[in-house]
């Protein structure tokens, strides 16, 4: 994985493929095609890191921090494992998340422990189902973020763990949004406190940037850190790009802006040994600035005398993090996606080149799967992998 400057990169032979954005996206294409099909690469990222937005590295205390907020790992591929397995040993963790709500911290996704700590009950599921059904307000049909929730726990519940959070994590109330927003997470009337039931859920051992260093140490692939596509797009020399940045930038918004919902990171360090139970709190009430705080040495295992944390202050303008699914925004996406069907040599992958919510996992299988049919066009037999849904 040769790191050029750009007076190498300009002056190297034309490559196969230029692929914008060093993240999953990118990075699984980049070692795709080098390893298996022997095509040249100039992977580019306008930061001065790989990895993307699942970037981990060592803070001043020697605190492996996430800087673009906790990544967790999981899965129901087992095809995305067995790939992901190649360049990391894992650690297993399951994510437990913990709100405050009314002075308590609760598990959130609701279940069963959260209903009788708020409630002061001692129900069983069969009694908390009942409890629900009796809250609900049926919706039909279910369209919103707002929708989802209130039908299945009622208005009271939406409000104290939904509104505010989601209010303050994208700048609209839920019944502007997509009920895929919300439908992440699930209601639950057992005891099971995990955010995710996926059957893979665990933690890169030696960190994500580790993972990335060892997916890219292929023969095949130069990287260049540190160089927007935008300064450089007509003077390097390649026969296909591939292209993970928004898709609306790319084309220089001709159609209007796609809107992202972006975060702003306080991280912190701190000369205790933990800070917080778990590894995330949210924190749902209007009046609190951030959504949630992220103890890290939760996801890492990590033996450490001090703690660092992250408070997330989610905000309208900075980096873009998170398509925001709305209908009129996935119109807009349409007219980009066909002017990029109209055009020639260049392909878009990943959260922001396709406009997609897409977990980690999902951005590995598109990836895998954008190769697969590069693979099948150049005559070269490979093993399935099928688009995330
Ligand atoms: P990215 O990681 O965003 O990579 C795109 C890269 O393109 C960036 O590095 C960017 O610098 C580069 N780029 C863009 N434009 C240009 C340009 N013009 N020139 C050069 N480079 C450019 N997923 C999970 O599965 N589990 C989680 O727990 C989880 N937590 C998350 C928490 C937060 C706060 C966020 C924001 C996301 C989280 N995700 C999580 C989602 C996860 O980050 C994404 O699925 C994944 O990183 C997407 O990979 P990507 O390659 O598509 O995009
Ligand atoms: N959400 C909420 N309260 C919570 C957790 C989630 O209102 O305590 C809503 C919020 O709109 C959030 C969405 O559910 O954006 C999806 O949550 P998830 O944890 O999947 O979001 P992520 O951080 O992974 O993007």
């Amino acid at each position: 994985m040769p790191a050029l400057n750009l007076p190498q990169a300009l002056g190297a032979p034309a490559y196969d493929y230029l692929i914008v954005g060093a993240g999953f996206a990118g990075s699984v294409l980049a070692e795709r095609l080098a390893s298996q099909l022997g095509r040249r690469v100039l992977l580019l990222d306008r930061r001065e890191h790989i990895g993307g937005n699942a970037y981990d590295h060592l803070d001043a205390a020697g605190v492996r921090v996430h800087r673009y907020g906790p990544h967790i790992f999981h899965t129901n591929a087992p095809r995305i494992v067995e790939y992901l397995s190649r360049f990391t040993a894992w650690r297993p963790y399951e994510h437990r998340v913990l709100a405050q709500v009314d002075g308590q911290l609760l598990p959130i996704p609701i279940n069963l422990t959260t209903l009788n700590r708020l409630y002061g009950l001692a129900m069983d599921p069969a009694q908390a189902e009942v409890f629900l059904a009796a809250r609900a307000e049926p919706v039909d049909p279910i369209r919103s973020a707002e929708d989802v929730v209130v039908s299945q726990v009622g208005r009271e519940l939406y409000e104290k763990f939904f509104r505010g959070y989601t209010r303050k994590q994208w700048g609209l109330d839920p019944a502007e949004l997509d009920r895929s927003v919300t439908a992440r997470v699930p209601t639950r009337t057992s005891d099971d406190d995990r955010y995710f039931t996926d059957s893979f859920q665990m933690m890169p051992l030696h960190g994500y940037t580790r993972m990335f260093e060892r997916m890219l140490d292929q023969p095949g692939i130069d990287l260049l850190l540190g160089t927007d596509f935008r300064r450089v797009r007509h003077a390097l020399r390649y026969r296909q790009l591939v292209y993970c940045g928004p898709i609306d930038e790319y084309f220089e918004h001709c159609y209007g802006r796609l809107p992202y919902r972006s975060l702003r990171f306080e991280h912190q360090t701190l000369e205790q040994p933990w800070y917080q139970p778990v590894a995330v709190v949210n924190y749902p009430a209007a009046e609190v600035p951030w959504t949630r705080i992220t103890e890290y040495k939760h996801l890492t295992g990590q033996r450490h005398a001090c703690t660092s944390i992250t408070r997330e202050f989610p905000c309208a303008e900075g980096e873009p993090y998170y398509p925001v699914p709305r209908p009129e925004n996935a119109e807009l996406y349409r007219r980009y996606k066909a002017l990029a069907e109209r055009t020639a040599n260049v392909t878009f992958l990943g959260r922001l080149g396709t406009y997609k919510y897409y977990n980690m996992d999902q951005v590995v299988g598109q990836a895998l799967a954008l190769f697969q049919r590069i693979a099948r066009q150049a005559g070269v037999p490979v093993s399935g992998f099928d688009e995330p849904g």
